[in-house]
């Protein structure tokens, strides 16, 4: 058990200071405040042979779990304990709108593959217990219509990421979900090997308490001090590494073409690293120039699924962009010859070939890189030029020399491995009662609602074994244990 400093506070039971909404129960009106003493630590919810699920976290996994939890199991009491503010990441996420999921892909595998991690392991049952369909349905059901962009996303008709927290909030209070904000749960460990003991701290005084609880789900997304408990309470870490982040190119004529969209190249990342043998990444895609280097989804998804050998190579190598994927090499050499004999006395910057479908800046840039002048005659550029510039537009280097560094990181690769959870539960393998959902855990998705939909999945599985659990255990003390 965790020892107290001289003059902390020590709070007996399941007691809950000032909330950010919630019914009190008697469990949670416990509220007596004491100096450290040795007398046995008793609850409320012991004494009412209630139970507790505490869940670590007020995110959306964590939040949506405690709403599962508390509708197959009404009578259990359901805690919530958030650092800062709730479900701040739903607030900020999709600019604003919230990509709540993602209406492209309703089977299981087809889902799974936009994990770079978790895409074996979340294949099966995970996305069939609760896929993008039933969060869809869940929302609509409580008043929150979505809608589905062309492009797969999900978000809310209002445009408004209000709308979600709004509803999980106002859905928390209705089902008498605690909520406390502004406290730290900074330990978790075990008594008698069967309940557990959270060391609750609050920044700003010289506060502590201690809760027991029946169940703990963490759900506390890339947070440190989650991944320090859940190494505390028995599991491994795989170093958390960013994911989602835009690339730093170094060119000094790129920011030229800061703005310009291209809608369909194909990159190819290929990396620098002491390690032999790195995969390269190829994705298709859209790609935007930004003022000091590439973004847009196609960067964003090579960020993804290169996430730990671009940590590993320090953020550091090559990144090969065909800007005309649907044409072959040869033929884009055709096209610029056939260009060159038929405009050959107009000026190089002021022509190209539409089939290309370029903007001007960038054909400008092209020329720029290669070298010629942007007043040139197309018939004064040499054969060797423009296999060049055929080379180039089919495969651009571009030097990669760091990543976004802005707060544009938008996820975090690592942390509880899958192997060490249940899947169908969300239970750990090593404690039984503990529970792991959304990024805490080694899954992540590329950008388009998928890290989302994670968070709702593993909270929904959690949440409804925990209520399983809880709605067969009427009497504490009496535990009938599932097998
Ligand atoms: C800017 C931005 C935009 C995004 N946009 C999208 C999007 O549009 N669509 C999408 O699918 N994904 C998006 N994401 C990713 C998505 O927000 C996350 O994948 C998702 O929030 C993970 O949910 P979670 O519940 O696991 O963790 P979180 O949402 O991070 O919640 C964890 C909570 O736990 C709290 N906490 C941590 N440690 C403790 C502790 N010891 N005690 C108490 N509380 C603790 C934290 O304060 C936090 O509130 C975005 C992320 C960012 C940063």
């Amino acid at each position: 058990m965790t020892s107290l400093g001289l003059g902390s506070v020590l709070h007996f039971g399941n007691s809950i200071g000032a909330s950010y909404f919630g019914r009190s129960s008697s469990m949670l009106l416990c509220h007596r405040r004491k100096r450290f003493s040795s007398s046995p630590l008793i609850t409320m919810a012991q004494q009412a042979n209630e139970q507790l699920l505490v869940v670590v976290g007020g995110g959306a996994s964590g939040v949506y779990a405690s709403l599962r939890a508390k509708f197959i199991a009404p009578h259990l009491n359901v805690l919530v304990i958030e650092k800062g503010k709730p479900l701040a990441k739903v607030k900020i996420s999709g600019g604003g709108r919230c990509n709540v999921t993602n209406g492209l892909f309703f089977d299981s595998a087809g889902l799974a593959d936009n994990y770079p991690r978790g895409n074996r392991e979340l294949r099966g049952s995970f996305f069939n217990i609760h896929g993008p369909k039933d969060t869809i349905r869940w929302f609509s059901d409580r008043g929150v219509e979505l809608k589905t962009e062309e492009d797969g996303r999900v978000f809310p008709v209002s445009n408004s990421s209000a709308s979600i927290v709004d509803c999980l909030l106002s859905e928390a209070k209705s089902r008498g979900v605690v909520l406390q904000i502004g406290k730290t749960v900074s330990d978790v460990s075990l008594i008698d090997g069967e309940q557990f003991l959270l060391k609750v701290e609050k920044r700003t005084m010289n506060f502590v308490e201690y809760i027991k609880a029946d169940y703990v789900l963490m759900a506390t997304g890339s947070s440190q001090q989650g991944y320090k408990i859940a190494a505390q309470l028995g599991h491994s870490i795989i170093d958390p590494v960013p994911s989602l982040f835009t690339f730093k190119i170094e060119d000094t004529q790129l920011p030229s073409l800061s703005g310009v969209t291209f809608p369909r190249v194909k990159a190819k990342l290929k990396l620098k690293s002491i390690q032999k043998n790195l995969p390269e990444y190829t994705q298709v895609g859209p790609m935007l120039v930004t003022h000091w280097g590439l973004s847009g989804p196609v960067i964003l998804r090579l960020s993804a699924w290169g996430a730990r050998e671009l940590f590993l190579s320090n953020y550091t190598g090559i990144l090969l962009v065909d800007f005309v994927p649907d044409i072959h090499l040869e033929d884009v050499k055709y096209i610029l010859c056939q260009h060159k004999d038929q405009l050959a006395k107009t000026k190089a910057c002021n022509s190209f070939p539409t089939k290309f479908n370029l903007v001007k800046r960038f054909w400008r840039y092209l020329l720029e890189r290669e070298g010629l002048d942007a007043d040139i005659l197309w018939a004064s550029i040499s054969n060797n030029h423009l296999n060049s510039i055929a080379l180039l537009l089919k495969q651009c280097p571009f030097g990669i020399a760091g990543k976004g560094q802005f707060k544009d990181e938008f996820v975090t690769a690592g942390g509880v491995p899958l192997s060490e959870v249940s899947i169908n539960t969300m239970e750990s393998k090593m404690r039984p009662n503990l529970f792991f959902a959304g990024e805490i855990l080694n899954v992540d998705g590329i950008t388009g609602g998928f890290n989302f939909q994670n968070a709702w999945s593993g909270g929904y599985i959690a949440g409804t074994r925990i209520g399983e659990l809880a709605s067969r255990q009427p009497v504490k003390g009496n535990s009938v244990k599932e097998t």
